[in-house]
C-alpha cells in the first residue's frame, strides 16, 4: 500500500510546502506543533494536528518520542522532516523506519556519513568530487596542522567535523594563531555540537557558493537538476539565491552535474540532496552535502518545472523518479529572497503581531509563507517568515519582476528584510551578477559607514 497520510515533522513555510505537495497527490497530512504554534497556518491547513510540547524546539520539534507518538495516534504512514530540526538526524530516520513508517528522506547511513564533514569529504573524494585542499581527515595536533597549513598556504580555515549553519569555523592567517584558533574552534564545536573534532582546509579568497541539486532512487539511478548560486550570504547564512548561476556555463553545468549524479548513483543515494561547492577561477571545490530538501529548492523548481517534494514522496513510496535526465530542461531564471522578521540592516530579530499582510502575486510570482494578518510571529524559532520566489525568461526580466513583487509585499507590525532586498536589487554588482560570498558583508559594512 502506498503512502496515504504524511506526518510533517516541521513548522512554518516548509510544513506548508510539504502539505501542498501531499494534497496535490491525494495524500492526507498530519501537522505537529508546539503550544506556541497552535494558531499557525500549517496547523490550520493540515487534515490532523497533534500538539507535541511546549515552545522550546528541544521539547517539541526535536522531541523524537513525542513525534513518533503523534505519528502512531494519528495513524500516519510516513514522515517528512522538512529542513532543519530533525531532518539530518540519522537516528531519527532509523527510529521512524523501525516503527514501520516510511522516511521521506535519504538512507540513514548516508545521512550519517554526510553529517560528519570529515567523513563526507573523504566519501566525496572517493566518489570523484573535487575537494578543497586540506588535512587528510581530522586533525588535533597543532604541529601537524602547521605542516599541512604550510603545504597548502595561508590563510586556512579550521572547521568543525560536526559543524552546521556556518558555526564552528575559524579563519587562520598565520602559524602562531593556529594552535589557539584550533583550540577555540574545538571548544565552540564541543559546546554547539558535542564534538570537538576539527579539520583544516585552504581558505579560498573570493569564491562563489554553487550547489547542485541531486536526486537518487536508492537503486543506483540518479539525476541532477542543475545548480543554484547562493553567494549572497551574511555570517555564512544565505540571503538571496538564484538559478542558474550567472557565472556557470552550460558546459560546466553539464560536466559538474554529471559528476554529481554519477557520484550519487555509485553511492546508491536515495531522495533529494544538495552537493555544495565553492567556485573560484573556474574550479569547483566540494565543501559539504546536505541530505535533505533545502530552503532555496524553489528556484530549481521554477527553472525545471519539477516539484521536488512530490519527487521525494514518490521515491519514499518506492516509485521511480517522474523525470529522466534527458527530460530535464533548464528554462529562464529564478531568484528567491528570504524574508525574515528582523531589522533589515541591523538584523535584530523582530517577532510579534503581524497587523496587515498582503502577498505579492501575478505571473511567475510565488510566495511560500505561513503568514496571515493577525498572526503572532513567535520568538522561539528561525526568523524566516516568507520566501518570495520569482521567475523570468531571463535574469534581467526576473530582477525587474522581483522588484515589482517586493513593492507589493505588505508585512506590517514587525520589521522585515524586504527593504534590504529592495536595496540589494539596485546595486550594480547584483544586477551584473558580479558577487562572491564576501560581497554582502562588505557592502553592509560600507553602507553602515
Ligand atoms: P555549514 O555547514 O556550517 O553551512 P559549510 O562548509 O557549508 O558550513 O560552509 C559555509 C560557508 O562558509 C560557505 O558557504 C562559505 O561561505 C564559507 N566557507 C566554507 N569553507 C570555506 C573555505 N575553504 N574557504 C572560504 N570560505 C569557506
Amino acid at each position: 500500500m502506498g503512502i496515504s497520510r504524511i506526518l510533517i515533522a516541521n513548522r512554518g513555510e516548509i510544513a506548508l510546502r510539504i502539505h501542498r505537495a501531499a494534497h496535490e497527490m491525494g495524500i492526507e497530512t498530519v501537522a505537529v506543533h508546539s503550544t506556541a504554534d497552535a494558531d499557525a497556518m500549517h496547523v490550520r491547513l493540515a487534515d490532523h494536528a497533534v500538539c507535541i510540547g511546549p515552545p522550546p524546539a528541544a521539547d517539541s520539534y526535536l522531541n523524537i518520542a513525542a513525534i513518533i507518538s503523534a505519528a502512531e495516534i494519528s495513524q500516519a504512514d510516513a514522515v517528512h522532516p522538512g529542513y532543519g530540526f530533525l531532518s539530518e538526524n540519522a537516528k531519527f530516520a532509523e527510529i521512524v523506519e523501525a516503527h514501520g513508517l516510511k522516511w521521506i528522506g535519504p538512507k540513514p547511513e548516508h545521512i550519517r556519513t554526510m553529517g560528519d564533514k570529515v567523513e563526507a569529504k573523504r566519501t566525496a573524494g572517493a566518489l570523484g568530487l573535487p575537494l578543497v585542499p586540506g588535512s587528510d581527515g581530522a586533525i588535533s595536533d597543532p604541529a601537524e596542522a602547521a605542516k599541512v597549513a604550510q603545504e597548502i598556504g595561508y590563510p586556512v580555515i579550521i572547521k568543525a567535523a560536526s559543524g552546521g549553519g556556518g558555526r564552528g569555523m575559524k579563519v587562520c592567517e598565520t602559524e602562531d594563531q593556529l594552535g589557539p584558533l584550533m583550540q577555540a574552534a574545538g571548544n565552540e564545536a564541543k559546546s554547539a555540537f558535542g564534538d570537538a573534532t576539527v579539520y583544516l582546509e585552504k581558505y579560498l579568497g573570493n569564491p562563489r557558493h554553487i550547489e547542485f541539486q541531486v536526486f537518487g532512487d536508492g537503486e543506483g539511478n540518479a539525476i541532477h537538476l542543475g545548480e543554484r548560486d547562493c553567494s549572497l550570504q551574511r555570517r555564512h547564512q544565505k540571503v538571496l539565491e538564484e538559478a542558474p548561476s550567472p557565472v556557470i556555463s552550460d558546459e560546466d553545468r553539464t560536466r559538474m552535474g554529471e559528476t554529481c549524479s554519477k557520484a550519487m548513483a555509485d553511492m546508491g543515494y536515495r531522495g533529494a540532496g544538495t552537493i555544495e561547492f565553492l567556485w573560484e577561477d573556474g574550479a569547483f571545490y566540494f565543501i559539504e552535502m546536505n541530505t535533505r530538501l533545502q530552503v532555496e529548492h524553489p528556484v530549481t523548481e521554477m527553472i525545471t518545472g519539477v516539484d521536488l517534494v512530490r519527487e521525494q514522496i514518490r521515491i519514499a513510496d518506492g516509485k521511480p523518479l517522474s523525470v529522466t535526465q534527458d527530460d530535464l530542461q533548464f528554462k529562464g531564471h529564478a531568484i528567491e529572497c528570504r524574508i525574515n522578521a528582523e531589522d533589515p540592516f541591523t538584523f535584530a530579530p523582530s517577532p510579534g503581531l503581524v497587523t496587515a499582510y498582503h502577498a505579492a502575486g501575478g505571473m511567475h510570482v510565488r510566495v511560500d509563507s505561513g503568514l496571515y494578518a493577525g498572526y503572532r510571529i513567535p520568538p522561539y524559532y528561525d526568523s524566516m517568515i516568507a520566501k518570495l520566489i520569482v521567475y523570468g525568461r531571463n535574469r534581467e526580466g526576473c530582477i525587474m519582476r522581483l522588484r515589482r513583487a517586493l513593492e507589493e509585499m505588505v508585512v506590517d507590525g514587525v520589521k522585515t528584510s524586504i527593504p534590504l532586498h529592495q536595496e540589494l536589487l539596485r546595486q550594480d554588482d547584483v544586477l551584473s551578477g558580479d558577487y562572491s560570498i564576501k560581497w554582502l558583508e562588505e557592502w553592509l559594512k560600507e553602507r553602515a559607514g
